[in-house]
């Protein structure tokens, strides 16, 4: 199989990369490197079935499409990953994440169209906004401020998905949808804003923890290594095409319990600094996985303390 990511070089798609690798398949890893990096792909850069293209999604793709019709080396699946994900990245990059997602998506669709091959557009739980449904399933519209600071990703990712659910319905496109829900893991980058790696950071530093509001605000945290086995199997399903998949671990927290967690874990004492809370930051999110679980028999097998002492293991050697 060849599979083509966008977005290659970001935590996610590297990921997605070296498991594609370990399969067996060809893999084409495109990033314009805004937010990811290349260090991400130095184990896939070993293997010859790896090739790096670094280009844009958002701007026209002949060029990709020449170079890889010239080596003869065609798709068959398309996975589209490329965008900032994090708020702080998002916030600095704010027209180039519209672009990727309304754009980007756009080239997706159509060179998986142009080589008649899959395509799976990753699409986030932001989608649900600040859900007034809890927990989300697939079928709720959400709560999303459209004209909002988080705007540009919330509502350029629900563009994603009215797009690609356009080309299944208009042109037959074999497409799928994921909603990827809060996820952690090695190559995060510790000054990512994110909650997880900001945390475990301050902890490893002896910095107090900063918590926006009063840390009541939930989200459910899935490790990476679940997520990409969801991903792989979503990928691969027939079933799947033209539907929407929560991906995530439904297991919820609060902010002020997570912040407890990796005290504990690193055996610190909690210290914490409060900050005011954060525009139009949602209040609760846990993923509804029935759907994930019906078609893929997929569910997350590692636990929140695995999963974050593998993570500070990382940090702690990078
Ligand atoms: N958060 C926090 N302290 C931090 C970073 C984040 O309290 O240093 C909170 C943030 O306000 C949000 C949650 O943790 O309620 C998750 O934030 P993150 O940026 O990881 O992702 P989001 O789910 O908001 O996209």
């Amino acid at each position: 199989m060849v599979v083509l990511i966008t977005g290659a070089a970001g935590f996610i798609g590297s990921h997605l990369v070296d498991r594609y690798l370990a399969d067996g398949s060809v893999v084409i890893g495109v990033d314009n490197l805004i937010t990811g990096g290349e260090a991400n792909l130095a184990r896939a850069r070993e293997n010859d079935r790896f090739t790096f293209i670094h280009a844009d999604v958002a701007v026209p793709w002949d060029g990709v499409i020449d170079e890889l019709e010239r080596r003869g080396t065609l798709p068959n699946l398309i996975l589209h990953f490329a965008s900032p994900a994090s708020p702080i990245d998002y916030f600095e990059f704010p027209v180039a994440t519209m672009m990727a997602n309304s754009a980007g998506t756009h080239r997706c669709l159509d060179a998986a169209a142009h080589w008649n091959c899959r395509l799976l557009y990753a699409s986030t739980s932001e989608s649900y906004g600040d859900p007034l449904v809890h927990p989300q399933r697939e079928d709720y519209w959400g709560n999303v401020n459209p004209v909002g600071p988080r705007a540009c990703y919330d509502e350029s990712k629900r563009f994603g998905e009215a797009l690609t659910m356009t080309y299944v319905r208009s042109a037959g496109a074999d497409a799928r949808i994921i909603r990827i829900f809060n996820t952690y893991g090695p190559r995060m980058r510790p000054k990512d804003g994110r909650v997880v790696s900001t945390f475990i950071m301050q902890a490893l530093q002896g910095e107090p923890l900063t918590i926006y509001g009063d840390g009541s605000q939930t989200r459910s945290f899935c490790y990476v290594d679940d997520l990409v086995e969801g991903i792989m199997r979503c990928a691969a399903s027939d079933a799947t095409r033209g539907r929407v998949v929560n991906l995530g671990n439904p297991e919820e927290y609060t902010i002020a319990q997570l912040a407890q967690i990796v005290s504990e874990i690193l055996g610190v004492p909690l210290h914490v600094d409060n900050r005011p809370s954060r525009e139009d930051d949602p209040t609760r999110r846990k993923p509804d996985i029935g759907v994930a679980r019906e078609l893929l028999g997929w569910e997350p097998k590692i636990s929140c303390a695995d999963g974050l002492r593998r993570t500070i293991e990382y940090f702690r050697g990078s």
